[in-house]
Order: structure tokens, then sequence, then C-alpha cells
């Protein structure tokens, strides 16, 4: 095939890859260094991708330069110097072409044509590719490096082709020189490529009307010349420089601080937003905060300091007003940076219109009507965005096994394995596709990574002898899950942004980049590699190989905890003292979790003397159901102290008065000294509950671990003894019985905090081994007909996982109700981490829930 005066391109290639931009330029170089053919086309006349279209006034990088540069090459690095922080459009095409240039690139790039269509052939293993010119090539694997951002959006606006005047698109811009210099211009959107091109704009026209339908968060660039401290850096250990953006969060090296919005006092708050401002990049005022992604909190401090300065900044009050984002947390939608563009509209020929008051009813052949004025103007400019990450990949009218069309399977959403591959589509690869970190990072480390594990796979997969490679089902289906997971705990999903899909009518509404972190990220894709192409099927010459597996299946927040406890020491090591002793150190620093009603301490009296209780009441008027409530801690360590966070959020869940039992512990008082104590505070809270605010007939038990075995044996001493009456029994991960040979012990019993070891610890210091099985030990081990109906929540990474589980079962087979609530991706400790393991709390929503629907309802007198 040849076209419009570009070389041949081959029949038959090793690799095609789509773009020619950052990513299509490495990967073509990789893939000639380790002997592919390799051909890759672009619709753009020359190299540079997004530096290729985007030629609008004001347009340049926002990630530092030094940044947003290959690392690959150390040459290259010594070649090129950049002459700001933040350089412009021209500037990042220039080094684009430098490169093409220095690697002798453009002899295997066709220019001018665009990818149609793609269909894999199942028969001969390989991709059929259409071109824009008729023309068809076929390749063993298929590379999409076409761009997140590289599909302009079509403005939905009513008589878009009527208007008679120049129309400009940023992402489209004229090679030619515009000059807007006595004209009266208008400007639709105000993201990124509206935010860099107004205020230049505003220097030329004579008048510029800015259409603003959301406002957007920015912030100053302050840019100059590079920062000398940071060419300090990558001048003293380029190669530390650059590893540390590999491993950082966003792909920028930056100070991580552990400063919370939600406790730091005013003034440091003040002092870090300043730092961050001053500091004119978008990971410092990211990263004020170390909770400001998670916590509406923390986040509003952010957004209403960058209020503070716009409302600083532009004189007009209605104008300010107008400007400041107030519907979506801040880092929600992709922030910006900006020179002037508050500034701006304090010049007096410039103004704003703000669709949300006066929206556009249509284009007009002179300019554009609002619901409120007719406007003419000599020129319009869209800077209206882009359909983001799937749409260049959906675009192409791709076709993978069994006749199914990529548009096809991702209808409701993208599906992929890390974002590089998708089921159903074998040797189909993405460069920053969805569900990989790709624009919530510096783009050039994500790209550079994408290209080096793509191709060193494929050199893996010639060395090893297959031609094919396909993600399973169920390692797509486990990274779609972990993707949500991660977006769930943060704030993300409640912006209607691009990062959402939607910015584009009848996109579906999916947070689609991957929010773990560059970092967390690369980890995962090194670990894949590393364990044999884990949740990829390979076939070919060598036959066929399958590690099917799930990457990540702990919460992310929990992973980032046990990664953190990581160097703590483990309690089995220690006296019962020091056990002690660590846990009261580590609960002094935990947020303290909701505020309930009333919080009172007291003591009722037990067996062998008085027990400490805490209560928690609702501030609703009672009386209230009631809850005797056991901690955890396998009966040797924990109080009414340790469980504190978690009895809070019992009582705001449950509007229940709570009531914390202390009972004797292990070893100074051996068994059944906890199990006398607790079966005594039930029945004295039980005679009680008027005088403590319960409602009689309404108490239930609850715990936690060992706390969730002393509420078991409870319901059954209360069932033998003929009452006190109880309503119902949450068990949350307790312990059943004394068997540590369950196969969760050995799946689950190293790393996730609760060891097989530690469990042994308890047992040993709390019960003879001949008093182990009794059923007021192992409450498995009893009779559990009659008991009342039971909640029981199991976590998939607890080593007593399986035996809360044969409880719920063995209860059900004897005729109990029971809610059994299966707590995936989580382990023994997180759901009573209030405050700090996010994730926790829809299982801590639904455990209420469930156990309230267990009391009769209210007698009404
Ligand atoms: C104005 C702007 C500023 C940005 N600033 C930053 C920044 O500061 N930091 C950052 O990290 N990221 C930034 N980005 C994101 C930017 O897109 C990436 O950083 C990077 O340039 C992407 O490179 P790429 O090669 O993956 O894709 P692109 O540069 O988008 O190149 C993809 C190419 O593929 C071609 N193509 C697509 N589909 C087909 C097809 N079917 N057939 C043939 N050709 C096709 C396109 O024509 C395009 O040339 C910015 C984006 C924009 C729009």
């Amino acid at each position: 095939m040849s076209g419009n005066g570009f070389a041949a391109v081959p029949a038959k290639v090793d690799v095609v890859v789509v773009g020619a931009g950052f990513s299509g330029l490495y990967l073509l170089h990789r893939l000639r260094g380790l002997g592919f053919s390799a051909v890759a086309f672009d619709e753009a006349a020359d190299v540079g991708g997004t530096w290729y279209w985007n030629r609008y006034p004001g347009a340049r990088c926002d990630i530092p330069t030094t940044d947003y540069a290959y690392s690959f090459d150390p040459q290259l690095e010594q070649d090129w110097t950049w002459s700001e922080k933040y350089a412009t459009q021209p500037e990042i095409l220039a080094y684009l072409r430098h490169v093409a240039e220095r690697y002798d690139l453009r002899r295997d790039i066709r220019f001018g044509v665009r990818i149609t269509a793609a269909a894999w052939d199942e028969t001969a293993r390989r991709w059929r590719l259409r071109t824009s010119h008729g023309g068809e090539v076929s390749c063993r694997y298929y590379v999409m490096a076409c761009g997140c951002l590289s599909l302009p959006k079509t403005p939905d606006i009513e008589g878009a082709g009527r208007y008679r005047g120049e129309v400009y698109f940023t992402a489209k811009w004229p090679h030619d020189q515009v000059d807007f210099s006595g004209k009266r211009v208008a400007v639709v959107g105000t993201g990124s490529s509206g935010i860099q091109c107004i205020p230049l704009i505003a220097e030329q026209a004579a008048a510029l009307t800015v259409f603003q339908r959301t406002p957007n968060f920015s912030t100053p660039a302050h840019n100059g010349a590079p920062p000398p401290d940071r060419l300090a850096r990558l001048a003293a250990d380029r190669e530390g420089y650059r590893e540390a953006a590999r491993w950082s969060r966003g792909g920028v090296p930056v100070e991580v601080t552990d400063v919370s919005g939600l406790t730091a006092p005013e003034e440091l708050r003040r002092q870090r937003f300043e730092a961050a401002w001053q500091a004119g990049e978008l990971f410092a005022i990211l990263g004020v905060f170390s909770d400001q992604g998670f916590n509406p909190v923390s986040n509003e401090f952010v957004a209403e300091m960058i209020r503070e300065k716009i409302r600083a900044t532009v004189r007009d009050t209605g104008t300010a007003d107008a400007l400041c984002p107030k519907d979506y947390p801040f880092g929600t939608k992709r922030p910006c940076l900006d020179t002037s563009y508050f500034e701006t509209f304090n010049l007096p020929h410039v103004r704003l219109v703000d669709l949300r008051r006066t929206p556009i009813v249509t284009l007009t052949e002179q300019g554009i009507d609002t619901a409120g004025e007719s406007l003419q103007f000599d020129a319009i400019v869209f800077a209206t965005g882009f359909d983001a990450m799937t749409g260049p990949l959906v675009s192409v009218d791709v076709t993978g096994t069994d006749g199914v069309t990529l548009a096809g399977k991702w209808e409701r959403g993208p599906a992929s394995y890390l974002g590089l591959m998708t089921t159903g589509f074998p040797n189909f690869f993405m460069i920053t596709g969805p569900q990989s970190p790709s624009v919530l990072s510096n783009m050039l480390v994500s790209i550079e990574q994408h290209v080096d594990w793509i191709a060193d796979c494929l050199q893996r997969l010639r060395t090893e002898g297959f031609e094919r490679i396909e993600p399973t089902p169920l390692a797509e289906a486990g990274w779609v899950q972990h993707n949500q997971d991660c977006a769930d705990i943060t704030l993300y999903q409640r912006a209607n942004s691009w990062y959402m899909g939607a910015n584009v009518p009848g996109k579906p509404r999916v947070f689609l980049p991957y929010i773990g972190g560059v970092d967390a990220y690369r980890k995962t894709c090194d670990e894949v590699a590393g364990l044999g192409l884990l949740g990829f099927r390979l076939d070919g010459p060598a036959g066929s190989r399958c590690n099917d597996g799930v990457i990540r299946r702990v919460q992310p927040d929990v992973t980032i905890m046990l990664d953190l406890m990581a160097s703590l020491p483990s309690i089995e090591t220690m006296s019962a003292a020091d056990g002690r002793a660590f846990l009261d150190a580590i609960d002094a620093v935990r947020p303290p979790g909701p505020e309930v009603g009333e919080i009172t301490d007291g003591v009722l009296p037990g067996p062998a003397g008085d027990l400490a209780y805490r209560l928690y009441r609702p501030p609703s008027p009672g009386p209230h159901p009631l809850i005797t409530y056991f901690h955890g801690g396998g009966w040797v360590l924990g109080s009414q102290d340790s469980d504190d966070p978690f009895c809070r959020d019992l009582c705001v869940r449950t509007g229940a008065v709570v009531v914390s039992v202390n009972y004797r512990h292990a070893p100074e008082d051996r068994f059944p000294a906890a199990v006398d104590d607790a079966f005594a505070a039930v029945q004295w809270i039980a005679a009680n509950a008027g005088r403590l605010g319960g409602t009689p007939g309404r108490l239930s038990v609850a715990g936690w671990s060992a706390g969730g075995n002393l509420a078991a044996v409870t319901c059954q001493l209360a069932r033998d003894a003929g009452g006190p009456d109880i309503a119902g029994q949450l068990l949350l991960n307790p312990v059943t019985d004394c068997d540590l040979g369950r196969p969760s012990y050995s799946r689950n019993g190293e790393g996730f905090v609760l060891t097989t070891a530690l469990m042994r610890w308890f047992w040993d210091y709390y019960a003879d081994e001949a008093d182990r099985e009794a059923a007021t030990a192992s409450p498995l081990r009893g009779t559990l007909a009659g008991l009342p109906p039971a909640v029981v929540v199991t976590a998939e990474f607890d080593p007593l996982c399986d035996e809360g589980e044969a409880y719920a079962e063995a209860l059900t087979a004897a005729g109990v109700p029971v809610r059994q609530i299966r707590a995936r991706g989580h382990i023994h400790t997180s759901l009573t981490m209030v405050d700090v393991i996010i994730s926790g709390a829809p299982v801590r929503a639904e455990m209420a829930e469930a156990l309230s629907h267990w009391w009769p309802a209210p007698v009404r007198g």
C-alpha cells in the first residue's frame, strides 16, 4: 500500500503502532531496538500528537518540563535544555521533532493516515487493520498509542453549523498565525485550554466574551526559568531523581505530607496552602493535606482558600462569585495552572457569561444567543475539551474474538486488565489506557512505564515461544473491581468531570483512570510480570499457559495501612503487658469516631467485682434499643477505650444505646472469667434497661473478635438459662472455635495483622487445652437451635474467616435466622478502624442495618 506520497506500508509487520506522539515515538524506538518490525500511523502530518494539534495561544504543559520529558536516554537529556518551567507548545513540539530525528523514527511512520478499523483473525493469530487510504496491513501485535486527549469533543450546542464568522477549536488549531486584533471574540469553555488561551486572546481582541458552564479551580503557574533547585537535583543525581519520579504517587517526586487538614491548626493549614500556592505546581496544591482527596472537610479547606484568592483578585463581586467553583471538591476535576487568568476578568473589554444563569440557546449567523441576549462575534473559539481516554480507542472499529467490538464491550464503561489489555481482544495493547494512572499522572512517566512493560512483554513472548496473549476474564474483573474500590474511597466520583465521562452526552459515568498512584501501579505491573504474567493466557508454538488469578484483592486503604504497619513489631513476641501498652500507643493517635448524643462511664456488678462500662446514647429522645458490646483483643488486650470509635459508629448507625462492657482479661484471669463477666453484664443490662434509656425487650449483644466469641457464648447461656431475652446478635469476625487448622489460618495466617501465631498466643493465655472445646470457649461446638437471629460478619483476609462462616452455616442449619456479611478485601482489624479505613464504612452500614432489622418494632402505648 502507498498513498499520498508517503512511503509504502509493508503488508505484514510484527507491530502496528497507532499514534506518533510521546507514546508512539518511544514505542517505535523500543521495538526497533528489540528487532521487531514496526510501523506507526498518525492522522497528523508530523510527529507530536497533542503538541502537533493543540497550537492555540498559551498552549503549554502544566507539569514542569524538567519532569515532562523522556528519561529513557541520559544522552537525550544532556542534549536538550528547556527554556521555561512550563514550556510552550512550540518548544515541546520542537523537542519531539528532535527526538524523531535523533532516533531516525520518521522512516517508520506514515503520516496523514488514520487507522479506521481493526479485526482479529484467530486462525492467523494476527490483526488486520484498515487505513483511511483504503489499504490493509496485517500485524501480530496492535498497539493503540492514540492518546487520552486526542479526540476533541464536538460542541453540543444548538445551531452549531449556522455561524458564519471565524471558528476555531483549541484542539485543532490552524498552523498559520491567527490574529484577533480589533475583533470581537467569544471563547466557549473554561477548562485547561480555555484558561490558558483566554488571557492571551484578551491581549489582542477588541472585546472578549467568555462563556463558562462550570467554573474551574486554577492556581498561578508562576512560570519563568526552570526552577534552579530542580535543575540542581537533576544535575546532582539524574537517575536517582528519575527513579524517585517513577516511584512517586503522581510521577513527579514531591514531598508527601502526613498533615491532615482535619486535625491541623488553622495557622498550619494556611501556611501549607500558601507554600503550595507559591510553588505553582499541580502536585503541590493537590497535596496540601494528606486527606484532601478523601475527606470532604479537609478538601473544603483547600477549596475555600482558593476561592478566597479568586475573590481577592477579581474586582467585580458578581464575576468573582461566578468564577468560584462551589459544587464539586477541589481536584476532582482536572485543576489548572494559569498565568493571569482571573486578572483577565478585570480588563474593561472582557466579560464573563455564566451559562448556568443564562444558557446558550443557539448559535446564530452572527454570534450566540443566550437566554438573556443576542451577541455578535467576529470569531468564536471552542475550548470544549475531549472525549477522554476511551473516545480515541472506540472511534476505531475494533473487532476482537467472536465478532465482539470494543465499542460494544465497553458500552457501559471500559473493562481492562491493568489498562494495558482487554479480554476478547488478544494482542491488542493500549498505552495509558483507561484504568491505568494516565491522566492523573505526569504522563511521561506513565507513558514510559507502559511502553517498557509492553516492549518487555513482547520480547518475553518471543523468547518463550508464544504469539498470542490475552487477559483472563477473572483477572480483568478483579482489576475493574480494584479500580472501583480505589475510586470509591476518594471524592472523585462527586464531580461531573471528564474523568467520569460526564462531559460527553450518553457516555457511561464510570471513573476512567486508575487512582491508586503511579508507584502502586508500577509495583502491580512488575508483580504481574514477576508472577509469570499472572492473569494472562498465552498461546503459541510453545503450547498454552495460563497463570490465572487476581493481582489486587485487598481493599486499597487496607493495603496502605498494611504497608505502614509492616515495620511494627508483632504482638506475639511481647508480654501481655507490653502488648497492651503497644496498642494503647496506637489508639492514642487514631481519629475519635463520630459524635454521639452522650457518653457516660459507669460500673456494673460482676461476679468478681465491678465491671467498667461506657454507654453511648444517640442524640434523639429515647428510649432506644440497647446493644451490649464486647470489645476485641483476644481476651488479653483491649478495654472499653480500645473499641471507642467503633462503638460511637455503631451507636450512630443503629440509633441504639450501646453499652460497651469491660471484662476480666487473661492471663491474669483465665477462662471462664471473661464468660462469667459477659453473661453477668448482659443480665444486669437487661434488668436495668429502662434506667439505661433502653426499650425493654429490645436488647441485642454484639462483639468483635474475642468479643464476638463472648457475644455468641452469652446468647447460648441466656437461652439455656431462660433469659434474658436477646433480640439479635452481631458477631463481627468472631472467634467461634479453637481449631487453628482451618484453611483460612493458612491462607491468611501471615501478613494481615492478626496472624495464626498471634491467635495461638491469645488461646494459650486464655484457656487450658482441656477447656477449649467447651461450648463456652468454642461456641461452634455448642447447641445452636433456639438462638437469637444473628448477623455474622467475616473478612476475606482474616484467619478467622472460615470459623465465622462455619458458625453462620451451623446457625442456619439449626434454624436460626442469619444475615451473613462477607467483607471483601478486608482483614480482621480493618472494619473497626473508623475514619481510617474508609472502605469499611459501607460494611458497617450494612451490619447496622441488618442488626436493626432483627429488633421487634417498638411497642406503642
Ligand atoms: C493542551 C494539553 C496540555 C497537556 N499538558 C500536559 C501536561 O502538562 N502534562 C501531562 O502529563 N500531560 C499533558 N497533557 C496530556 C497529553 O496528551 C500527554 O501528556 C501526551 O502528550 C500524550 O501523548 P500520546 O503519544 O500518548 O498521545 P497524543 O499526544 O495524544 O498522540 C496521539 C496521536 O495519535 C493519533 N491518532 C489517534 N487515533 C488515531 C487513529 N485512529 N489513526 C491514526 N492516528 C491516530 C493522533 O492524531 C495523535 O497525534 C496535555 C494534553 C493537552 C491536550
